[in-house]
């Protein structure tokens, strides 16, 4: 067996752990953890770290359960296909990212759809949670208000043509900006308009919503706010100051 194949079969494992009806979130977490902190190189599917419908009313177990075990297993696979065998099995997202421009549409649509799903399971959260105060006093200088803030990410989501993602990325300058990108693309990426450090996203494919809200988009980005994990978006957000981040 190969090693990638081995980190895949860890990976399946961790994401069975988390059928819906069992409450494992913190074992989930650790297992997360335990496989990012693992000395081996490599890429695994990862676990949803909460129950499918743990986010409703805001997002639907229906779309939870399609969205993470249809869309992004599938987006899993083909990249882990799509990268078998060569050099890129053992480097790091951020690395090949950083070089997507070398790369085919493969690569980059496959490995996008693996990995951003991945950062917005991870930055929503059934559990209320408030921006840290360094992280708030960020968004009010960049942003001039809290509210202002929200309505340019809310801009970036509802205006972002076709499908794709929004952002809130921290740049090189060390500056809170809003992006959005096409397709699976993401700020990670060498040739995208807008570079940065992921620190929150919101999926705007029809896929997130359209089962619960249909065409309605911006109720889908409205109920965003209510299931965002800032504790998750704060730690990113203090990472990214020391040009840290995961993957
Ligand atoms: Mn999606």
């Amino acid at each position: 067996m190969k090693r990638r194949q081995f980190i895949g079969l860890i990976g399946l494992g961790a994401a069975g752990a988390c059928a819906p009806g069992g409450n494992k979130s913190n074992s989930t977490e650790s297992k997360n953890e335990a496989l990012k902190a693992a000395p081996i190189s490599g890429h695994f599917f990862p676990a949803l770290p909460y129950n499918y419908n743990a986010l409703e009313p805001y997002i639907d177990a229906e779309t939870m359960e399609l969205h993470y075990d249809k869309h992004h297993r599938g987006y899993y696979k083909k990249f882990t296909a799509a990268i078998d065998d060569s050099s890129l099995e053992t480097m790091s997202m951020r690395d090949v990212f950083g070089e997507m421009s070398k790369h085919n549409d493969g690569v980059r649509n496959n490995g996008g759809g693996y990995y951003n799903h991945m950062l917005f399971w991870e930055n929503l959260s059934p559990e209320k949670s408030e921006p840290s105060a360094r992280l708030l006093s960020h968004i009010v200088k960049n942003f001039k208000s809290f509210e202002g803030f929200k309505e340019a990410f809310y801009k970036a989501a509802k205006t972002r043509f076709g499908s794709g993602w929004a952002w809130l990325v921290l740049t090189d300058d060390r500056k809170l900006k809003i992006t959005s990108t096409p397709n699976q693309d993401n700020p990670l990426m060498d040739d995208v308009e807008e570079r940065g450090i992921p620190l929150m996203t919101i999926d705007v494919w029809e896929h997130a919503y359209y089962l619960n809200y249909q065409n309605r988009r911006g109720d889908y980005i409205n109920a965003f706010w209510s299931i965002v994990n800032w504790k998750v978006v704060s730690k990113r957000f203090e990472k990214a100051l020391k040009g840290e981040w995961l993957g």
